[in-house]
């Protein structure tokens, strides 16, 4: 089973409209026209509209980095799947570690936003990942397998091999360290075999997993080459085209 490498970029909340135009035709007019790699990008809400229109009729992608989990109504200061796919959105990033520990989401807000995710036609990419304590504590697996079967409660085989899976160590997120290649793949066969488990082996061999937490363009390639990491979530070197294009290139 061959997956497409997919490198996402989450920019948190960071940029302003200048920057992100700037930055998203930095990635278009870099992207090497024999790249097999998909490249997604995901601005923060406000600015979607403006870099869907430098990404348009491009081969590069828009993500949203999250949504609620409602169809339009009064929800003060929320945006819905079907706002992102009107914008241009194919993706969306859901639990993210910062959203479970700033925003306090849970695992059952995590899948309520996956099934919205997915009927709304965006491929979630859904965030796992354990802190520094509780790997020194032997729990990597514990916490991993937790969230994934919590935040994937009620995903049918035939909708599974269509999501993205980001593994996402806590303690590796904009801190400068990254798990090593191997400490990654560990985890990446783990979530695989969690995932062969419940869909089968057919549809786990479709699913993509991508890794987050300090991607550079140094350490993309030995990342990228392991047998279970499919790509890349990429938080702080996204924000520079340079960087960014490094880590597509590295794929
Ligand atoms: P980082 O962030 O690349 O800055 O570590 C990754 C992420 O949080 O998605």
């Amino acid at each position: 089973m061959t997956r497409r490498t997919l490198i996402a970029g989450n920019w948190k909340m960071n940029t302003r409209r200048q920057a992100a135009t700037e930055l998203a035709r930095g990635v278009v007019d870099g992207l090497s026209e024999s790249s097999q790699v998909e490249v997604v990008l995901c601005p923060p809400a406000v600015y979607l509209g403006a870099v869907a229109e430098c990404v348009v009729g491009t081969p590069v992608g828009l993500g949203g980095q999250n949504l609620y989990a409602e169809a339009d109504g009064a929800f003060t200061g929320e945006v819905n799947a079907g706002m992102l796919t009107d914008i241009g959105c194919g993706y969306v990033i859901l639990g993210h570690s910062e959203r479970r520990q700033l925003m306090g989401e849970t695992d059952a807000d995590v899948s309520k936003k996956l099934h919205a995710a997915l009927a709304g036609n965006l491929v979630p990419i859904v965030c796992v990942g354990e802190t520094q304590e509780q790997r020194e504590n032997g729990e990597t697996e514990q916490v991993v397998s937790d969230q994934l079967k919590g935040s994937l409660a009620g995903l049918d085989e035939a909708r599974a091999a269509g999501i993205v899976i980001a593994y996402e160590p806590v303690w590796a997120i904009g801190t400068g360290l990254t798990a090593s290649p191997e400490q990654a793949e560990a985890v990446h066969a783990f979530i695989r075999q969690l995932l062969s488990d419940d869909f089968g082996e057919d549809v786990a061999g479709q699913i993509r997993l991508q890794y987050g937490g300090s991607v550079k363009p140094g350490n993309a390639a030995e990342l990228l080459s392991q047998k279970n990491i499919d790509g890349a979530l990429v938080g702080g070197a996204s924000l520079k085209a340079e960087d960014f294009l490094g880590i597509i290139a590295a794929g």
